[in-house]
């Protein structure tokens, strides 16, 4: 949007920008494969496209980055080679987005309520400062983009969908790369291993009953468990170091549709969805962006019209 010359400004509870999910040290984007090429596959293969074209614009290769391609192996299963794959740290393409012109980024705004006053969006909240109604901003248009706290900010909105997301908390455990790169390309399965100029990383648990963002040693176990599945012989090369406990754990909480799709989408004169982009946000976020900029400007869609329908908000809508 800012792009197309909207004055963007983003309003964020967290301190920092990429404070929540986002805040992963570094993540795959990769298309999804299934045998009925569902709607999952066919956004993620538009997706991939987005989010390269978007990262090559912005970021440093093999720092931020890397279109390393993505070696698939399931149990039992003919291993898959995808090129339009690879590695990103969120962090520095969130910061990267945001450092763009017509973006300004607000942090400890922390909003409560939307209310619809004499044709604009009133954004009612907590800032540095003021009680829970101050408002931080009157604005023509709203991009909900809060993860599981979106459906909170509806409740007020004249038949407005009825969101059910499932949170999901997930732990990667990472650490520092000392011997030279093998493989030169990510991995991923039960899981996923991947290295990045500086760095190893496995992934990731799922959880629905435990939110806490505190890591766990028995999460730290499973990840260890996934990579000996995955890749053998780099399991046995960090055994010490998860012995010597020289690994770290970063925790985040995903933002689930039942179908796993992102929500996009207007529900309310000037007020959309972009969100819920449960464990594929690399993957999704770039091209839900541009889905909402190109429906808004009435421009030529990334998506054809059943997958645009497969994301609207309105397929949770009361029947
Ligand atoms: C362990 C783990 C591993 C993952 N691995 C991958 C991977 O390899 N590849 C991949 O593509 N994805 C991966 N994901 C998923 C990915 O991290 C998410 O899809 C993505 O970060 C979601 O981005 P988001 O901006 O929608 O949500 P978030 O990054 O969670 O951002 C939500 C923002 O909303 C703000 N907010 C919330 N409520 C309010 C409010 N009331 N007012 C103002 N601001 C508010 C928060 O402060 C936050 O900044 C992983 C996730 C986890 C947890």
């Amino acid at each position: 949007m800012a792009r197309r010359g909207w004055q963007v400004t983003v309003l964020d509870a967290a301190a920092e920008p990429a404070s929540g999910a986002s805040g992963l040290p570094v993540g795959l984007y990769a298309p999804y494969i299934s045998a009925d090429n569902n709607f999952t596959s066919q956004i993620s293969a538009v997706g991939v496209q987005f989010t390269q074209k978007l990262a090559s614009k912005l970021l440093v290769e093999g720092v931020d980055w890397q279109p390393s391609g993505v070696l698939t192996r399931k149990y039992g299963e003919t291993e898959q080679w995808h090129a339009d794959a690879g590695w990103i740290k969120p962090t520095a393409l969130v910061k990267a987005c945001l450092a763009q012109p017509n973006i300004s980024w607000r942090g400890n705004c922390n909003v409560k309520r939307l209310v619809r006053e004499d044709g604009q969006w009133t954004l009612l909240g907590k800032d540095d400062f003021d009680s829970d109604n101050q408002v931080l901003l009157r604005t023509d248009m709203v991009v909900v983009a809060a993860s599981n706290q979106s459906a909170g900010l509806l409740q007020d909105i004249p038949n407005a969908p009825k969101l059910n997301f499932q949170a999901v908390r997930g732990q990667v455990t990472y650490g520092d790369l000392k011997d030279a790169k093998t493989p030169s390309h990510p991995i991923n399965g039960g899981g996923s291993y991947l290295e990045t100029n500086t760095a190893w990383l496995i992934g990731a648990t799922y959880d629905r009953h435990n939110l806490s963002l505190e890591p766990s040693i028995r999460d730290q176990v499973d990840n260890f468990e996934r990579l000996e599945n995955l890749v053998p012989d780099i399991a046995t090369r960090l055994k010490t170091e998860f012995e010597r406990g020289l690994v770290k754990n970063w925790v985040g909480i995903r933002c689930a549709t039942t179908d796993r799709l992102p929500i996009v989408g207007e529900i309310s004169p000037g007020l959309w969805l972009c969100t819920a982009m449960a464990s594929r946000g690399l993957t999704f976020a770039p091209l839900c962006a541009e889905l909402v900029a190109a429906q808004l400007h009435g421009e030529e869609l990334p998506l054809n019209p059943r997958l645009v329908k497969a994301l609207s908000p309105l397929r949770f809508s009361k029947k």
